[in-house]
């Protein structure tokens, strides 16, 4: 870590302006001190980049889970002025609106266990992964433009939702303000099949126990459906696919002209390519993003009505019977509009969040009323080998803008990690202890061994003690079907 890093509490590091030239705001990386001196050092660098960027608040974050990524930090948090600020497509990552999806079964391990090697394999063939895979939905351009535009309800008019899952997604599943006229040809040509797919690499589909050990709060587990021991339910994380990548790509290249040249903005790394918020080319990419999230939202929800199918079919039962309610939907590569308290006062503020998500606490406006009490629901990835967390928003997460970590993150390059460990090797060994995993691709899946991501314990750990987010439970893989 830079010498320069001041300790503020057990868990949040400063850097200050005086580091780096042109920082408008300290930079802070919440993390306790074990994962600070593991810290990629990418991370200090890229974090204090952001706090120079038009406009920002308060601080440049990173989370707990932070690592090296384009521009910003995997784990960026930003929120700029919207009058004076910029938008960056680098804040909000190329997988626009990636995120998490965690949905509830009745059954437990023991009536899972027996039909999980049948399971895993319909769920591998019905929901396609892999680079440049595509979707059972077919649609036409247009059609396609308009489940961009309205996301989950475009679902639900079409068979593949029931109605409460909209009110248990993010913004009920669509940014409002999406606008098709803004999207590229070559994005939508990317896109129109792949609704329903998965994708490839850290994207996953996975059957996760809830075990009676692993649950920290009882309450909150029984208010997030969580109720029996034992209790099989379902992670999934993918986001916008070819689409986003697309919507990404081609406003990068059009801020990267404008930005200087029209704008007068410079930037410490090219990377960080940004617009005035305000400005048309910014409001244009906002609307391009919005139909890429709604996309996603779109992805995530057909996901599901497929896996509803693979359940019902294995089973024999009627999904509703085996109780596949969503907990939650969470976005973890967004920019938005949201009100916030800054020293005191009531403000608007375009949050950036790369591979953040955002835990909105108990009370707060946006949260389903279910959910009113507890605070909402954070879905977060760890590993295919170790866990992963069901979280709650904090009350007191007002600092970071109500915002937390979006899984472990990694520690190692994907080249590293394929270096240590053979595919087909890791899926044995997973099986022996009881994982049984489908992959579309053996050097992908060596990408993902446990290893190469950090301790999901010591993340989710972190987030509570700096109040981000609380600990509700840990959940445990016993299949999972890879991208
Ligand atoms: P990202 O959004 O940065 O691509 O990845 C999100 C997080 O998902 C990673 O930081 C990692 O902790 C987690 N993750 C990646 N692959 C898997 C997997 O197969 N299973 C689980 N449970 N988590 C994973
Ligand atoms: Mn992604
Ligand atoms: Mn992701």
């Amino acid at each position: 870590a830079p010498a320069a890093l001041k300790r503020i509490s057990a868990t949040i590091w400063e850097l200050p302006v005086s580091y780096k030239q042109g920082m408008l705001v300290p930079a802070r990386i919440i993390a306790t001190e074990k994962l600070i001196n593991a810290m990629d050092a990418g991370v200090f660098e890229q974090v204090s980049n952001v706090a120079c960027l038009p406009g920002i608040q308060k601080y440049a974050f990173c989370m707990p889970d932070g690592h090296w990524g384009y521009g910003f930090p995997i784990g960026g948090l930003a929120a700029m002025d919207p009058d004076t600020g910029v938008i960056s497509p680098g804040g909000i990552g190329f997988d626009i609106n990636c995120g998490m999806r965690l949905v509830l079964t009745t059954l437990t391990y023991e009536e899972v266990k027996p039909r999980l090697r049948e399971l895993v394999d319909a769920l591998f063939y019905r929901v396609p992964a892999g680079v440049g895979s595509h979707g059972f939905v077919r649609l036409s351009h247009d059609e396609f433009c308009r489940v961009a535009e309205q996301g989950s309800s475009w679902c639900l008019k079409h068979g593949y939702a029931w109605p409460e899952d909209l009110e248990m997604t993010e913004e009920h599943g669509c940014f409002t303000g999406a606008d098709a006229t803004k999207v590229s040809q070559r994005a939508v040509d990317r896109g129109y099949n792949q609704i329903g797919t998965l994708g490839s690499g850290n994207h996953y589909l996975e059957i996760q126990v809830a075990r009676p050990e692993n649950i920290f709060d009882e309450d909150t587990a029984r208010a997030f459906g969580i109720t029996v021991p034992n209790q099989v339910v379902i992670m999934f994380h993918c986001g916008s696919r070819g689409f986003g990548h697309q919507v990404a790509t081609d406003y990068l290249q059009l801020f990267l002209s404008v930005m200087e040249k029209k704008y007068g903005i410079r930037t410490n790394d090219r990377e960080l390519a940004c617009a005035p918020f305000r400005s048309r080319e910014g409001q244009d990419y906002f609307a391009a993003m919005k139909c890429a999230v709604n996309m996603a939202f779109a992805n995530r929800q057909v996901i599901l009505h497929r896996i509803r199918e693979v359940f019902s079919d294995v089973f024999g039962r009627d999904p509703r019977d085996l109780g596949m309610d969503m907990v939650y939907d969470v976005a973890h590569n967004t920019a938005k509009l949201e009100t916030h308290l800054v020293d005191g006062k009531k403000r608007e503020l375009l949050v950036h969040r790369k591979g953040a998500t955002r835990a909105f606490g108990p009370g707060m406006e946006g949260i389903p009323a279910r959910y009113r009490e507890t605070g909402q629901p954070v879905i977060i990835g760890g590993s295919m080998e170790t866990g992963s967390y069901l979280l709650a928003g904090d009350p007191g997460g007002g600092d970071t803008f109500f915002t937390t970590a979006h899984g472990s993150g990694r520690t190692m390059s994907r080249h590293q990690a394929k270096k240590l460990v053979k595919g087909q090797k890791l899926q044995r060994d997973m099986e022996e202890r009881g994982i049984y995993v489908r992959t579309a691709s053996w050097g992908g899946l060596a990408e993902e061994a446990g290893h190469a991501y950090k301790n999901i314990d010591d993340v989710a750990e972190a987030t509570e003690l700096s109040h981000l987010s609380r600990r509700v439970a840990r959940l445990v893989p016993i299949g999972n079907v890879k991208g």
